[in-house]
């Protein structure tokens, strides 16, 4: 069988150092996660349509903001692109993460992404403007199949979407797997998600281990199968510490000389250690 000429291409996203993906396959393109907020979004979409070429979808791999909030505004540059989820769970996930943001302010710098309600009739609308696709893979027009996996665990968040691509040899891990970046482990990963997230990172260990695949990150640089092992001890590193430090000042300042050059320490760490202090406390 001819190989179709699916490339790959990350942009990096600034705010959360998260990335998005652009498949192109020299006909048609998807995107995969469209950033944290909407003046990145609009710097992806210009690039995008460097390419002359038509988005067809924009898949959110899960539910967490730093994913999806670009959406409305690729979904604003592209109007035929669709928003796909590859399952109604993840669409339920961001559906319920933005009445969250919401409630208590964090969409005010987006009111685009502000569900449309009776109150809000010009929102954004989640219902209608996002599709949970029922088939385990996607095509791209012209060539390449993108292969969906969501049966996991809650982990890193409660669903979960990573993407497999046989033409790249490549593995797409959305957040299962950082690279330079600290992880997420605030609200909502608790003891039972972590378990599970160490309980899937060795499963894909002992899956590709032996092999040349490429491990695509939710966030930071691209990196072989030894990313698994990478993640496997910083959320190791990170149990011992809010286990062993008597303040989240002190483990804060642990993991930073742990992994000193390991981007937003002052977001994503922070929140981690603020939140596991919290579970510490009510022990
Ligand atoms: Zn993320």
């Amino acid at each position: 069988m001819k190989n179709s000429n699916l490339q790959v291409e990350v942009f990096k996203g600034k705010e959360a150092s998260v990335n998005s993906y652009i498949f192109n396959n020299t006909k048609s393109i998807v995107v995969m996660d469209v950033l944290r907020n909407s003046k990145e979004a609009l710097e992806l979409a210009k690039y995008i349509k460097s390419k002359g070429l038509p988005l067809t979808h924009i898949l959110i791999t899960h539910g967490h903001p730093d994913h999806y909030i670009g959406m409305d505004c690729l979904k604003r540059e592209f109007p035929e692109a669709q928003i796909v989820v590859s399952i109604p769970e993840v669409k339920q996930d961001i559906i319920g993460f933005s009445k969250w943001m919401e409630s208590i302010g964090w969409l005010d710098n987006e009111p685009n992404l502000k569900p449309k309600s009776e109150e809000n009739p010009t929102g954004f609308d989640y219902e209608n403007q996002i599709e949970a696709l029922d088939n385990t893979s996607l095509t791209l027009e012209g060539g390449g199949t993108l292969e969906l996996s969501n049966d996991y665990n809650p982990a890193e968040a409660e669903h979960l979407t990573t993407v497999y691509s046989k033409d790249l040899n490549a593995l797409f891990t959305s957040d299962f797997c950082y690279n330079g970046v600290h992880l997420w482990l605030g609200q909502g990963v608790d003891a039972t998600h972590i378990a599970h997230w160490k309980a899937q990172l060795e499963t894909f260990k002992a899956r590709y281990q032996d092999t040349d695949l490429m491990i695509y990150p939710g966030h930071g640089a691209s990196s072989d199968v030894q990313l698994f092992d990478v993640v496997l001890k910083y959320i190791s590193d990170f149990e011992a510490t809010v286990a062993n430090e008597t303040t989240k000042e002190d483990a804060l300042t642990k993991m930073k000389e742990l992994y000193p050059d390991w981007e937003q320490s002052d977001f994503l760490l922070a929140y981690s250690v603020d939140y596991h202090f919290s579970l510490k406390a009510n022990e």
